[in-house]
């Protein structure tokens, strides 16, 4: 590991904060330091069981280690621990919070919304899903949910939990939700709202955004965008493929957006976030817990405002009327609106400079396995190649029985090589030359395992060549 930062940066902001509160009488504890540094050695021996997550050579599941001024700012907000539920709880980190926001919403042009941050990305979604079902409340028969089959598996059990029926929209060689076949469901006339996903978990497709809103305006139906990984890169829509570049550019007439600041934003855990064009919904956010402290006539009419006004008629924003949750981490608002302090959200700004560092190293390992006979990549990549920064790629053998034997043993010898890959089970028709699927020789359900790397640090770009030289190494032992 290298040297951390962190430590120093936060010993000296600790002292800053301290002395701020230096007013109070003291009320030192005794705590015994020995006995802490004891159980802390053991956690860091237990904590050596990891993969090296903060590694440029993991290059597997979606893990971002968050900015050394997330953890710092993290970090110093402990000392305080506020609660974002409430202005009682957490004054300054609720502030905090509704800037962050507003420049997340201001990133897909919004500037008068409803939105705050979660628990996660499942959270968000199922408060963006929760009042999709309570819009289309009374209209029996019209509150179905669809997503693309590679739509997040959350939301099919999220909209159980709110007890709404959800159907799965077959996707097309690219991963991308099958216009047709959402097409045909809606003519069904009981679809309340379709889940767009820019930026799959699986392998990071972009559901067709801009085709999808054209459809709305035939059947009229809600349009939630699930952006929880993807999100981010609209900052950097130029470099995608004109496809992905059309529906980040629609992405502002979504009825609401969900993304998560812990996957792309550089956030520790703990730090998803909820959007919704119309600060109206707020209403269904009524509740009469006893506990709350103030009731915000701000909160219907200029949400979006930040800081939030404090005029004693309308008090200030209570972020836990407008949340599901009830206690939420302050300190990860504190993060974040530090991170965006430090790395504004900007196109060309250093932050969108390193989502394309990581998706410019996915197009050359893409590049490489491409031209590699061992390997076979997607056929039908709308860029020919990933859309975002993960990359998918299948061993070549004679069964999938063997290519699914094959990658689960690379994905072992490399890690052997302290290079950290995932694996991913996708259609076996995605696969392969075009020559095979134009003969109809291919059966379209059969999945496959294959080889999955999330290239989302920037390092990863400099690394690429000794990620290829490893990974290749590997196969040679195949
Ligand atoms: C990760 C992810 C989620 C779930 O978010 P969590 O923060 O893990 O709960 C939902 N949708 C998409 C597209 C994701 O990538």
């Amino acid at each position: 590991m290298t040297h951390d930062p962190v430590p120093d940066l936060l010993k000296h902001a600790v002292e800053d904060l301290r002395q701020r509160f230096a007013y109070l009488p003291g009320h030192e504890s005794a705590i015994d330091q020995s006995a802490i540094q004891h159980v802390l050695d053991m956690a860091a021996q237990r904590l050596a069981d990891n993969y090296p997550y903060f590694h440029p050579l993991y290059a597997g599941q979606m893990l971002k280690p968050p900015h050394p001024v997330a953890r710092a700012a993290y970090g110093l907000a402990m000392t305080i621990n506020p609660n974002n539920h409430a202005r009682d709880g957490g004054r300054a980190s609720s502030e905090m919070e509704v800037e962050a926001v507003g420049e997340i919403a201001a990133m897909f042009g919004w500037t008068e919304f409803l939105g705050h941050l979660t628990s996660s990305g499942t959270l968000a979604n199922l408060e963006a899903l929760w009042i999709a079902g309570q819009l289309a409340a009374g209209k029996r028969g019209n509150a179905r949910i669809l997503g693309s089959e590679q739509a997040h598996y959350t939301h099919h059990r999220i909209s159980g939990v709110l007890r709404l029926e959800y159907a799965s929209v077959p996707a097309d060689g690219s991963g991308r939700m099958a216009l047709e076949a959402l097409e045909e469901e809606l003519r069904k006339g009981d679809v309340g709202t379709v889940v767009v996903t820019l930026g799959t978990t699986g392998i990071g497709a972009v559901d067709p955004l801009d085709e999808i809103l054209a459809l709305r305006e035939r059947y009229g139906f809600r349009v939630h965008v699930d952006a929880a990984y993807g999100g981010y890169f609209g900052l950097i829509a130029g470099e995608l493929s004109e496809p992905a570049r059309r529906a980040y550019a629609a992405i502002g007439q979504a009825d609401s957006i969900v993304i998560d600041p812990h996957k792309h934003g550089l956030q520790p855990y703990g730090c998803g976030c909820v959007l919704f064009r119309d600060p109206a919904v707020g209403r269904f956010y009524k509740h009469d817990s006893p506990y709350t402290y103030f009731t915000s006539k701000e909160l219907h009419s200029h949400p979006g405002e930040h800081p939030p006004q404090r005029t004693p008629a309308a008090g200030p924003v209570h972020l836990g009327e407008i949340s599901l949750e009830c206690s939420r981490a302050g300190a990860a608002a504190v993060a974040l609106w530090s991170t965006q302090k430090l790395l504004p959200l900007i196109p060309d700004g250093e932050f969108a400079r390193g989502l394309a560092c990581g998706r410019r190293a996915a197009l050359e390992l893409h590049r490489r396995l491409r031209s590699d006979p061992r390997f076979e990549t997607m056929i039908a990549g709308t860029a020919d190649g990933p859309e975002l920064d993960i990359v998918v790629w299948k061993v070549k053998a004679d069964s999938l029985e063997k290519a699914s034997a094959l990658a689960q043993e690379l994905f072992d010898r490399c890690a052997e090589k302290q290079l950290h890959l995932a694996l991913v089970q996708l259609p076996h028709s995605w696969f392969g030359s075009r020559a095979g699927i134009q003969n109809g020789s291919r059966n379209l359900g059969e999945q496959v395992t294959c080889l999955r790397s999330v290239l989302m640090k920037p390092e990863h770009e400099t690394w690429l060549g000794e990620i290829w030289t490893r990974l290749t190494a590997a196969a040679t032992e195949l």
